[in-house]
């Protein structure tokens, strides 16, 4: 099959691969129908997530049909149309049954492979899910490709960040960073009842989709605590993980509000110290989505708002048009254009 698979830092490549097989008696195929890349690939893409082997294949956002499902598995039947969210979970361990199935005891992340240990990636025609009744979520084959694939990532990572916030009605948000996950962050905290939500990021084509999912967008930070009294909001959403980005979301926090962060983090301090949280009575929260938990009471209302959700996507490629795919993530990476979600798509013609 072909497959996107990491080489090296700023070096992805689009190559043969063997087929997965069945491995182990929970697993199934799927023959992945759309994929998409994540702003947190892009932490492997630009080096400052490193581990992964060479050769494995990137992604883990896909959904398609499953084509052969191994024999511990009841509950998906080659066929079927599925989703998968971006890590695998047995749904018995203390965690997931507590609801956190992002640290699931017998988890893995797709396209995370280290050492030879871990899963390939759904950046492929193909994708051995292992744990897959407790992993992958069926899907109505009406439900448009690209409303369904934020249930695995985007739309339950924007949903758990404005819930890691304590989002209640009437409540003053900010979002720190406006790409898919911080765009699905305004998104939810609106279904949650929020009063204003603020929305920044620096790239002004993300700020005009920001308001068209809810958001004021026009306000920098010093508006923003000129309308909160000088105390600031109740609640920051920060959805991009950067030192840059705690600093600010510290700074627009009122005194007693609360952090919710979901980007992936890399730093090794806090650009605020023990004494200023204390000083502000600061909650933070913060972690991987548990995308799984939220993964089905999110299907109504992605069916119900899909129109709004498709918005996100601005780029389809075919998997195999790998310069189509450079000179795109090229643009992506310089946050120029703007553009907001690509989308690959393996079953189209490669030529
Ligand atoms: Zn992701
Ligand atoms: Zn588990």
């Amino acid at each position: 099959m072909r497959a996107v698979t990491y080489a090296a830092p700023e070096r992805l490549q689009v190559e043969r691969v063997p087929d997965p097989v069945l491995e182990m008696p929970g697993d199934v195929l799927v023959r992945v129908e759309l994929t998409a890349i994540c702003g947190s690939d892009l932490h492997v893409w630009h080096g400052r997530e490193t581990g992964l082997d060479a050769g494995t294949v990137m992604g883990h956002e896909f959904l398609g049909e499953v084509v052969a499902a191994g024999k511990a598995v009841t509950r998906f039947r080659p066929g079927e149309r599925v989703v998968s969210p971006f890590t695998t979970s047995c749904g018995t361990c203390f965690y997931c049954r507590s609801g956190l199935t992002a640290r699931c005891e017998r988890g893995q992340l797709f396209g995370w492979v280290e050492r030879g240990l871990g899963l390939h990636g759904g950046q492929a025609e193909l994708v051995r899910v292992p744990l897959a009744d407790t992993t992958l979520l069926k899907l109505p084959q009406e439900l448009p490709a690209e409303t369904a694939i934020l249930l695995g990532d985007g739309l339950a990572t924007g949903y758990h960040c404005a819930q890691l916030g304590g989002v209640a009605p009437g409540a003053t948000c900010a979002v720190v960073g406006c790409g898919p996950v911080g765009l699905l962050a305004v998104f939810a905290a609106q279904v949650l009842g929020a009063g204003r939500i603020y929305a920044l990021d620096s790239v002004p084509e993300r700020l005009l989709l920001a308001e068209r999912f809810g958001a004021m967008a026009r306000c920098g930070p010093e508006e923003i605590l000129q309308q909160t009294e000088g105390r600031g909001v109740d609640v920051v959403l920060e959805a991009v993980g950067s030192a840059a980005a705690s600093a600010l979301a510290f700074r627009l926090v009122r005194p007693g509000g609360t952090i919710a962060a979901v980007g992936v983090h890399h730093e090794a301090a806090f650009p605020f110290s023990p004494g200023q949280a204390y000083d502000k009575n600061l909650s933070y929260r913060i972690g991987r989505c548990p995308a799984r938990h939220y993964m089905e009471a999110l299907l109504p209302l992605a069916r119900e708002r899909s129109d709004l959700l498709r918005t996100l996507f601005t780029h389809r490629v075919p998997l195999g048009s790998l310069s189509h795919l450079r000179r795109t993530k090229g643009r992506l990476h310089q946050g120029g254009a703007a553009p907001c979600r690509l989308t690959l798509t393996p079953l189209a013609d490669y030529t």
